[in-house]
């Protein structure tokens, strides 16, 4: 049985103060690159503390977050970071289904990691409310490597009112 909860998120547009701020043409973006190494071929890096701290940053209450991966063999999702045995079974599910020597066209020896990389995708999009994201209860956001260990470039643009 789910139990559902009122939703407590104002609707965009009926909010005065954002109304405001919009017309007097306050909307701002901030850009910020990190890197993230992984240390194994096949790795889920949690990168929710990072994120957060680019927001407090960036001083953006009310607006949207976009993370994006510039590499072909890693990507970024959501997902759960209480239980690790999520991640696991998440890897070992796309493992099963496209391992690593399989029959594959490109003969570079990645050609796994591009698949796995093309299906869970290069960028998320996040509200961000009240400076923050308004995660679920077990949610984080990954960097999903699937060719390293790298060094891996993770591109943050945010853009709202202050
Ligand atoms: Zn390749």
């Amino acid at each position: 049985m789910v139990e559902r909860v009122p939703c407590k998120h104002q609707v965009v547009g009926s909010n005065p103060t954002l109304g405001s701020n919009l017309a007097q043409n306050q909307m701002v973006t901030f850009s910020k690159t990190f890197e993230v190494k992984s240390s194994k071929r096949i790795q889920s890096v949690d990168i929710t503390s990072e994120i957060q701290k680019i927001i407090s940053e960036s001083g953006i209450k009310d607006g949207i977050i976009t993370i994006f991966i510039p590499h072909t063999t890693c990507g970024v999702f959501i997902n759960e970071n209480w239980d690790p045995t999520v991640q696991e079974d998440i890897h070992s599910f796309l493992s099963k289904n496209i391992p690593q020597n399989g029959n594959y066209a490109h003969t570079e020896g990645n050609a796994d990691a591009h698949i796995k990389t093309a299906i869970i995708g290069n960028s998320v999009s996040i509200p961000i409310n009240d400076g923050k994201i308004p995660w679920g209860t077990w949610q984080g956001i990954f960097l999903a490597e699937f060719d390293g260990p790298r060094k891996r470039k993770v591109i943050v643009k945010i853009i709202g009112v202050k």
